[in-house]
């Protein structure tokens, strides 16, 4: 018999877009598929292998008052709708984001970055994280970053990040709070052949209080905000700071913080409706 992959339909009305978008990246971090209903009211649909891990999604769409719908298929390939779903991301013209089984795949002049689609946020279907991945593409581009540069990837899911910026010559440490997360970087750092990026387990107090050429972190709005200090303690002098995880509707709050730490005002790039912030 098949394996079973399980699956919530959500729906949300048009007018809780943002509450709707921040309740998806927090408890379905790993990514989701949008569509829309006739009148205008958005879909999502969230799959997992192990019904686990969508518990804490239904609790959040429940205590939200968003509609939830469990839905499950009888799978020959269980990760076959996952496989359809991931497909090549390019970013910033300097990287592409892809699945194990298209890591064969040839992409001129872009560095590959394979990534598992695990649990972990930071497959690159997230606005997110491409906006990262174009920064990062960026102060390449205006050689604000050199090889043997150092990096933070705070908040680093499946590595993503650390990975793009250790295949193109930094090194650095990359940190999370949640295990699984550090488990799939770990996994995924390997398939890069990027061992070389040190994971930590825990946030900014876990790791050592060095000074980064570069820290990255695609989190949300709120705890940016409220690690704001700390984050830019943590910035070398002439270094450079990438804040991504932001509703474009938040990104104003977001830059005045760290703008009271001491820093100039960011630059800011945009994709669908969020924001990443970009110092250097
Ligand atoms: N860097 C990846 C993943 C971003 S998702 C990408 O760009 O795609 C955000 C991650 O931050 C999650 O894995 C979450 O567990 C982690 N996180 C949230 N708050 C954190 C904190 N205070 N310190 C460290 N990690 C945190």
């Amino acid at each position: 018999m098949g394996k079973k992959l399980y699956g919530l339909r959500l729906r949300a009305a048009r007018n809780r877009e943002d509450e709707f978008l921040g309740l998806l990246t927090e408890y379905a971090p790993y990514g989701w598929e949008e569509g829309e209903f006739s009148n205008g009211d958005i879909l999502a649909r969230v799959y997992a292998e192990n019904s686990d891990y969508l518990k804490p999604l239904a609790k959040a769409c429940a205590e939200a008052h968003f509609e939830a719908e469990k839905e499950e298929t009888d799978a020959a390939d269980p990760l076959s709708a996952w496989k359809e779903f991931f497909t090549p991301v390019i970013c910033g013209n300097r990287f592409v984001i892809l699945p194990p089984w298209l890591a064969e795949k040839p992409f001129d002049n872009l560095t590959k970055v394979i990534i598992e689609p695990k649990s972990a946020f930071g497959t690159g279907h997230h606005a997110s994280t491409v906006l990262c991945l174009e920064a990062l593409a960026m102060l390449y581009d205006q050689n604000k970053l050199k090889p043997g540069d150092t990096f933070l990837d705070l908040g680093c899911g499946s590595g993503v990040l650390g990975i793009a910026a250790t295949l193109s010559g930094l090194r650095g440490v990359a940190c999370d709070i949640d295990p699984l997360a550090i488990d799939n970087a770990r996994e995924n750092s390997s398939l890069n052949k990027a061992e070389s990026m040190k994971l930590i387990q825990g946030s900014l107090e876990a790791v050592d209080n060095a000074r980064y050429n570069l820290i990255m972190a695609n989190i949300l709005a709120k705890p940016l905000i409220e690690m704001a200090g700390a984050i830019t303690k943590q910035i070398k002098p002439g270094g450079s700071l990438i804040l991504s995880g932001i509703l474009t509707s938040q990104a104003e709050k977001v830059a005045s913080a760290y703008m009271q730490t001491g820093l100039n005002e960011p630059h800011e790039i945009r994709k669908e409706e969020w924001s990443a912030l970009v110092w250097s």
